[in-house]
């Protein structure tokens, strides 16, 4: 019999994490301050960073040791499994060999504890008490309340308030790890209160949930700010994914054509695409695709330029695609990739040409999530069937085309959280909303004061 999963060792875990960065044609162009227009330095990032992490912010060195105690943590639930989609092959009839690697084992469900141990690690090793953030669909609030749990960390976690109001679980899962949840924009914060009185009755954005903990970090002394995605030490975290990926796939006897990933801000993808994209810096033959909604199509029809990366203009400028800062999405189902940005390493990539970019429809997403789930079992969050719908395609490319190519594409998370999503696609009740050219122009127009990128 044909093997279909493939596991590793604990002993086989990768122990450091790759820097892209080192490997670039060209550096990344510098974060500005917002208000000088001026490269920062560490010292402005230092009231909302520990210095571990903007070290690795800044780093261009090729791999960074994963500390012991983050990979003991890690080992919880580490080295998540690969699998081949023997069956969603035979359902797809395709020539084409599937695998996906499978980041719904962790304890919350997807990729985004990969980073918030080692940022919890870092933070509470330089003395910091507590960690604030924002969340979308409540992903990654879960996984930094999941992370300040285990290395004794307050946590305060700010929930878009359309989620807060219609995803009670995940809020309930932070607080079952004990975290303290706010909807936003709340009036816990100075950027809270000024979003709600600019727009009143906001179902509120994952920009300003970011000003509002940025906000609360910044006014206390030893409160600090995560990010769970989009700054390279994020990134750099969740290069486990793929550098356990290489074994797996080496012990399938395999090398992929293609690496699929779906994008907020990049994390997952580049967790998973990033160290095979250093064989194809070396001259391996490689495609990468990243995969966004059509709501929110920030690498297709976005703008590389300089931004912020939260509504309220609080955080320092980065070189990346856009949709502009105030752009606010349609609330998709697909809560975790309703970002603005995109991750300035991604974003450079992409203009080298380096990672193609693919922005797919609802429908047709959770068509292919639900065709996924019917050949291989897993129920994937909304935010990964992006990744799957494109993989599909490339499988029928290559039927079309009779050719043999190797698809790898990231699950990210499954949707235990996410039924009542099925449920209105089940109900014929998910449409596609057509984006239209000037609701994009918009918000890019207010980017034409800021420092021009390059
Ligand atoms: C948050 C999330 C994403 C999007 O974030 P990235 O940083 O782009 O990876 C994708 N999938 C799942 C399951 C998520 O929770």
């Amino acid at each position: 019999m044909e093997r279909i999963k493939f596991n590793l060792s604990e002993r086989e875990m990768p122990k450091r994490w790759y820097n892209i960065a080192a490997d670039l044609p060209e550096p990344l162009l510098p974060v500005l301050h917002p208000g000088t227009g001026k490269p920062i330095g560490p010292d402005d990032l230092a009231p909302i960073f520990p210095m571990a992490l903007i070290e690795q912010e800044v780093t261009r060195e090729r791999y960074v040791a994963i500390p012991e105690e983050v990979l003991e943590a890690y080992a919880l639930w580490r080295p998540t499994p690969l699998y081949r989609a023997r069956r969603l092959e035979e359902a797809l009839g395709t020539p084409a060999r599937i695998y996906y690697k499978y980041e719904g084992t962790s304890p919350t469900g997807s990729h985004k504890p990969n980073t918030a141990i080692a940022q919890a690690y870092y933070n509470r090793r330089e003395g910091v008490t507590r960690l604030a953030t924002e969340t979308g669909a409540g992903q990654w609030g879960s996984a930094l309340s999941f992370a300040c749990n285990l290395f004794g960390l307050e946590c305060t976690v700010y929930m878009v308030k359309a989620s807060y109001e219609q995803k009670p679980y995940r809020r309930i899962m932070m607080e079952v790890w004990g975290a303290k949840v706010h909807a936003s924009p709340s009036r816990e914060t100075i950027a809270g209160r000024s979003m709600l009185e600019r727009y009143p009755g906001t179902s509120g954005s994952l920009g300003i949930a970011i000003s509002e903990a940025v906000c609360d970090a910044a006014s206390s002394g030893t409160t600090k700010y995560a990010l769970g995605s989009v700054l390279n030490h994020v990134l750099l975290h969740q290069t486990v994914i793929g550098q356990e990926a290489q074994r797996q796939m080496a012990a399938a006897g395999d090398y992929p054509d293609v690496v699929v990933g779906c994008v907020g801000g990049g994390s997952n993808f580049a967790g998973l695409a990033f160290p095979f994209l250093k064989d194809k810096l070396e001259g391996r033959a490689l495609r990468a695709v990243a995969v966004e909604p059509a709501a929110c199509p920030t690498l297709t029809r976005g703008t590389f330029a300089y931004d912020f990366g939260d509504t309220a203009e609080l955080t320092p400028l980065l070189a990346m695609f856009t949709l502009g800062h105030t752009f606010i999405p349609e609330a998709i189902h697909a809560g975790g990739l309703r970002y603005h940005g995109a991750s300035p390493l991604l974003s450079e990539l992409v203009r080298k040409g380096l990672v193609e970019a693919k922005a797919y429809g609802q429908t047709e997403v959770f068509a292919a999530a639900v065709a996924f789930a019917k050949s291989e079992g897993i129920l994937p969050a909304p935010e990964s069937a992006h990744a799957i719908r494109a993989a599909i395609d490339e499988a029928n490319e290559a039927k079309m085309r009779g050719e043999a190519r190797t698809i790898l594409f990231g699950l990210s998370g499954h949707g235990h959280f996410d039924l009542a999503a099925y449920e209105e696609y089940l109900r014929g009740r998910i449409s596609d909303c057509a984006l239209s050219d000037e609701a994009i122009a918009r918000p890019l127009g207010e980017l034409k004061n800021l420092p021009k990128a390059g």
